[in-house]
């Protein structure tokens, strides 16, 4: 295992390019579990300059000496933390810049893919001593917002969803599934909670409450779901003043997806996949592949319709919208399938462009003061 601390690439990533964003795609290596070490597995992943990921069904040098010839790949992302790197690291590479645009009114979105096991949940949520990406982000929000000028300008909602076989549920308050509706800011699951959040000390402890509340599958009691994918919308309300000093009402969405695990999904034989999506077994996760898919081949019709979660994320994929994949994935080599399949999707959502744009980006925040806003007025004046 790598066990120097992790630095970004040399080279920041690059969203880039005139017809829109790139989709930033990062990879974590998980560490090899206990259960893994019993087994008496080996490691079958190497992460070289933070960057690229060598997948070789025998890791040791000693086999490729011996064997000379490896099965394998080698794949190159924005990013890749090896299971040295911290809850922190991931944040702030993957997420932290998202957090700052939602600021700005444009929305983010920020998806954990991978198979069961692999660290879906432990980066997406975490645990109380190591805070994962969602929690770390909200924190993150409410001290860029007290940075702020004038803080009392800003109201911040989460709802926490989970999509469970084609069904929709509030996991903040359990209960009946939620309907999606169509409405001027997209689809939305009409009387989902929207919870007011004042501080992050509550934060944790809701986010785990709502996790306990996700499905589970009835063969596997005491486990969280791996077909379930659990939504975490975080919406910031503020207002701010255009030149003309008219109070316009802004908003941006960040949503933070722990997407069920993708083993189900993932097989390449056609009748198998047929078969699985009749059986409504992951219909969702399979229609986000089609959509990724239609979205890289510059398709002109994108199948959102077909599953609720692409429904849900429809502003997060192909619209105006930053976003980042996480692409989670074990060490092992008893996993080396899984890990293999992960990668190519992950490889191939590297090519989807979605466009992030933000029309009136140069507003300021609206000061709270009379006498303030007596300045800031008496500012643009000035400016103008
Ligand atoms: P998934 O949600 O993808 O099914 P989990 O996040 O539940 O997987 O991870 C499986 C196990 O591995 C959990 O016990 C989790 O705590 C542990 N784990 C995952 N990623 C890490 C990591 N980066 N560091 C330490 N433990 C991890
Ligand atoms: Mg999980």
């Amino acid at each position: 295992s790598q066990k120097e601390n992790f630095e970004p690439p040399s080279k920041p990533p690059e969203r880039g390019g005139e017809n829109g964003t790139r989709i930033l795609v990062f990879v974590r290596v998980r560490p090899l579990g206990k259960k893994e070490k019993d087994a008496g597995s080996r490691c079958c992943v190497r992460i070289v300059d933070r960057r690229d990921v060598y997948l070789t069904e025998f890791a040791s040098e000693k086999d490729y000496l011996r064997l000379k010839r490896l099965r394998g790949r080698h794949f190159t992302f924005d990013a890749s933390f090896p299971d040295s790197a911290s809850q922190h690291d991931v944040y702030s590479i993957t997420t932290s810049e998202l957090v700052e645009a939602v600021l700005q009114g444009r929305n983010g979105s920020v998806f954990c893919y991978g198979a069961t096991g692999a660290g879906k949940t432990y980066t997406m949520l975490g645990k109380v001593q190591s805070p994962g990406v969602m929690v770390l982000a909200i924190k993150d929000l409410f001290s860029k917002i007290r940075m702020r000028s004038c803080d009392g300008n800003h109201a911040v909602h989460l709802s926490y969803l989970e999509v469970y076989n084609e069904t929709v549920r509030d996991l903040l308050s359990p209960g009946r599934p939620l309907v999606l509706r169509e409405d001027k800011q997209g689809i939305v699951a009409a009387g989902l909670t929207q919870y007011r959040a004042y501080s992050t000390d509550e934060v944790m402890a809701l986010l785990q409450q709502g996790n306990q509340n996700r499905t589970t599958e009835p063969t596997r009691a005491n486990e969280t779901s791996s077909r379930s994918h659990a939504i975490l919308q975080v919406v910031v309300e503020y207002r701010v003043r255009d030149a003309a000093m008219n109070i316009i009402n802004k908003m941006g969405k960040l949503s933070l997806i722990d997407l069920a695990g993708s083993e189900r999904a993932l097989a390449t034989d056609q009748r198998t996949v047929r078969s699985l999506e009749g059986a409504n077994i992951n219909r969702s996760l399979l229609a986000l592949s089609s959509c990724i898919n239609a979205l890289v081949e510059g398709k002109k019709h994108i199948p959102y319709r077909n599953s609720k979660l692409t429904q849900l994320l429809k502003d997060s994929l192909g619209g105006m919208c930053n976003t980042v994949m996480i692409a989670n994935i074990s060490p092992s080599n008893l996993s080396f399938g899984e890990t293999q399949n992960t990668l190519h999707w992950a490889d191939r959502a590297k090519e989807i462009r979605t466009k992030a744009t933000n029309a009136i980006e140069d507003l300021l925040p609206v000061p709270e003061t009379e006498t303030d806003q007596a300045k800031f007025l008496f500012e643009l004046q000035k400016e103008n």
